[in-house]
């Protein structure tokens, strides 16, 4: 033990990574406001608004819409030990880190897993999963709608519909979508959706919002086993968050005001706006990368605006970059997982984060630190292109 520790002063680091993101002060603030009890009369109401603030976000009138505690990993979690039984038959969906934890997940609840798979930095085409469908005895699908190790956004409609027509149900990882890209549960029929707090909500780490659909709910309440997860157990847990305020877990009070503080932002901004403005950055970002000679590594036509994955240029020292961005400018970006390691830098532009300002500290900062490292390209281009973006829709 050290005689005494000193007292937390972290870093004011501006987070373009791939989560957490940058949180707004005013989440912070709610944070640190007295903690209720968990079934205190106030926090009921409380509650009721993120209840209702979430359905808003999701685009849903789904009653059994929580946010579970823990990270966007425990709403993966809930998604299928709540609704996969030892046996089941699924599909999985893979191309990329976060559906190969899908896999893990789902198979570990006694799940049968058929993948469909894509190369990294493609999409998921639909025929792939309908002809995976053409086996029979498929009780769910599921997949990511942005894989934030490749930076490729998802369409999910026509998938959903083959999915629907095989009579399965569709379940759908929005952790970083959620917030920052459009996710219409109801309208594009996602069974079971699940989130974290840290992406384009832009609230720290610790919730998993989760909405389940009427068919979800059915799946749910005829079971045959009790859920395999005691503390993820969502028929326990909807008895809490409803009237009858039954007691499972101690909620975790504080991270409910963040959550419902930076959905409040969000409601406040309007989704329609939110949606724009993370597409208005990410242009800006990709215009100036394509400046200094990078190529962005998702299929072209299915970027994700939340997660911008680009190549690294030939020559150039990945941890010598981002080492540089994070001691120097006090920016943070992501390096590659998996099949991408070493290979790309993955650049968010999540919620509160996905603002001009960011677009033009990280290009400048990218100037300096590849400049450095000998790769040659224009200077000033990347800036010149960024700001050629807003002038254009200002135009
Ligand atoms: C971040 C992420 C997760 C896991 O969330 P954690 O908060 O790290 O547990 C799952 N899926 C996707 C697509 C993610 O980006």
């Amino acid at each position: 033990m050290a005689e005494s520790y000193a007292e937390l002063r972290p870093s004011s680091r501006l987070l373009l990574g791939p989560g957490p993101s940058p949180v707004d002060p005013r989440v912070l603030r709610a944070m640190s406001t007295p903690t209720l009890g968990h079934l205190d009369p106030e926090f009921l109401q409380i509650m009721n608004d993120t209840m209702e603030l979430l359905r808003y976000v999701f685009q849903t009138d789904n009653q059994l819409t929580v946010p579970m505690p823990g990270t966007g990993s425990a709403g993966m979690e809930t998604a299928m030990v709540n609704l996969v039984e030892p046996g089941d038959r699924a599909i999985i969906c893979v191309n990329g880190l976060f559906g190969q934890r899908m896999v893990d997940v789902a198979s570990r609840c006694g799940a049968e897993v058929i993948q469909v798979s894509a190369p990294w930095g493609q999409i998921i085409d639909p025929e792939d999963v309908k002809k995976a469908l053409a086996q029979g005895g498929v009780k769910l699908v599921g997949i990511v709608h942005a894989e934030t190790s490749t930076g490729v956004h998802q369409p999910l409609e026509e998938i959903s519909r083959i999915v629907h027509d095989h009579g399965a149900w569709f379940a759908v990882d929005a952790v970083t979508s959620l917030g920052g890209i459009p996710v219409r549960v109801n309208e594009w029929g996602i069974d079971i959706c699940y989130s974290g707090s840290q992406k384009c909500l832009s609230c720290p780490p610790g919730l998993a919002p989760v909405t389940l659909g009427p068919w979800a709910v059915e799946v749910l309440n005829k079971r045959k086993n009790k859920v395999q997860s005691w503390y993820l157990d969502l028929t326990m847990i909807q008895r809490y968050w409803t009237q009858e305020r039954f007691y499972h877990h101690t909620a975790p009070v504080n991270m409910i005001y963040a959550l419902r503080e930076a959905l409040r932002l969000i409601y406040e901004e309007g989704l329609e706006a939110r949606f724009a403005r993370h597409r208005l950055t990410s242009e800006a970002l990709v215009a100036g990368l394509r400046a200094m000679g990078m190529e962005m590594a998702a299929q072209e036509g299915h970027r994700l605006v939340s997660l911008n994955a680009v190549r690294i240029p030939e020559g150039v020292d990945d941890l010598a970059v981002r080492k540089r961005l994070l001691q120097e400018f006090d920016i943070e970006i992501g390096g590659g997982l998996g099949d991408f390691k070493g290979k790309v830098w993955r650049i968010g532009l999540m919620g509160h984060g996905s603002r001009k300002k960011n677009v033009f500290a990280v290009l400048t900062a990218l100037e300096v630190a590849l400049a450095a490292q000998g790769h040659r390209f224009e200077h000033g281009a990347a800036v010149a292109a960024a700001e050629e973006v807003y002038q254009s829709i200002s135009a």
